[in-house]
């Protein structure tokens, strides 16, 4: 990209002036143009592997009509039906542009610039860091442990009488490590007064036993957390934006306040409300992922993969080459996986659980540049 200096004259915010954007997964488009390819299999972004549900789509077509309307501020009627859905009371719950609007907008209610701080772990989704960080908050990074678990007693020690966020996901990205409900309502427990736990369950539907993973059922018992969930990932919405949040009504009401008042539009809206009633979809979705998931991962692990256990819709491994030249290599051959060098991670790579035939073809490409490459390892060995 090409950087245009503004005008010195101008007051630009100085974490504005240095401020690295997201670096999301590649789009079929940019591979398919840069490869000159036909067919793209992208496994790069944990999209649904069933695409979009079927109701979903006949409800867009259904509400076309109506989309020179104002959606109704505060999307009522998914609110509605998202409290019958989870049992949870219509006072904790709001609906955002993606979880990701969410996450900026908690760190644009509490935390005063220049004195409270965020304690985050370090490789985590990154837009915990970048939207803390245009807030103004310091940032705390403390590092997972090897195995990628929780470092409980180091997080403990980040948080202090200034930390106004602590940061968890849930089952984790990247690594799809997950921990049980009871440890993390143990950790809430033990926050300071003055902070929140907001924990990302942008996966939690691809849990083995997501009732063990979430302390979703006991919402009422606490008053320092957060639940995100996303409709871009078991409900197939990536590209309408939607999400919610499931928090303390005085913080949801915080929350609404500022909002941008139309953020979730009326098709998506429409569009969240059809998912929710599609259980088919839903069940079919999850018994995809985790069949797939059980299939790619002792494939994986077949080819010579470290491949880490995972209750998302992705597995990360570390591949018998260098993870960057097989990332090359199998766009190549028109497969998007992720890089994890964004998360620090340059030795893995994360491939998201496709359709059986889209993981086939994955493991198909991975062993042929695998056995190449030790082909050509072998050859120099012998020419020296
Ligand atoms: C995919 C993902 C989300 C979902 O974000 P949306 O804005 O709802 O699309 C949230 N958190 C994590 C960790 C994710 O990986």
């Amino acid at each position: 990209m090409q950087h245009a200096t503004p005008p010195s004259a101008y007051p630009v915010r100085p974490v504005v002036t240095t401020f690295a954007p997201y670096s999301p997964g590649l789009s079929l488009q940019e591979i398919r143009k840069a490869y000159q390819l036909s067919h793209v299999i992208k496994l790069a972004s944990n999209e649904n592997p069933l695409g979009a549900s079927p109701l979903v789509q006949q409800s867009i077509a259904r509400e076309a009509p109506v989309v020179f309307r104002y959606p109704r501020s505060g999307n009522p009627e998914l609110i509605h039906e998202l409290a019958k859905a989870l049992g949870v009371d219509p006072a904790r719950l709001i609906a955002g542009n993606g979880s990701d609007e969410l996450i900026d907008l908690l760190l644009r209610v509490v935390g005063l610039p220049g004195e409270n701080n965020v304690v985050l772990l370090e490789p985590s989704f990154s837009i915990y860091r970048m939207q803390a960080e245009l807030s103004g908050l310091d940032v705390r990074r403390v590092p997972l442990n090897s195995d990628f678990s929780f470092p409980w007693r180091a997080l403990e020690q980040n948080m202090d009488e200034r930390t106004a966020f602590v940061f968890l996901t849930n089952p984790d990205n990247p690594s799809g490590h997950a921990t049980s409900a009871r440890r993390i309502l143990r950790f809430a427990e033990n926050l300071p007064e003055q902070a929140l736990l907001v924990l990302d369950e942008a996966y939690i539907d691809f849990a083995e036993d997501p009732d063990s993973l979430s302390p979703l059922k006991h919402m009422e018992e606490t008053d320092n957390l957060v639940l995100l969930r996303t409709f871009s990932k078991l409900y197939g919405l990536a590209g309408l934006r939607l999400g919610y949040g499931i928090m303390p009504p005085w913080l949801a009401e915080l929350v609404q306040r500022i909002k941008l008042p139309f953020s979730v539009n009326i098709l998506a809206e429409k569009a969240g409300i059809a998912a929710l009633r599609d259980t088919v979809f839903r069940s079919m979705t999850r018994e995809t992922v985790l069949d797939q998931r059980r299939e790619l991962a002792s494939r994986l692990t077949d080819l010579g993969c470290c491949v880490y256990p995972s209750q998302a819709n992705f597995l990360m491994f570390q591949p018998p080459m260098d993870a960057q030249t097989l990332h090359r290599r199998l766009l190549e051959k028109g497969i998007i996986v992720r890089p994890l060098n964004s998360y620090g991670l340059s030795e893995y790579l994360r491939v998201s659980i496709g359709r059986e035939d889209e993981n086939l073809a994955f493991l198909d490409a991975l062993q042929r540049i695998v056995a190449d490459e030790s082909e050509k390892t072998a050859d120099s060995a012998r020419n020296g």
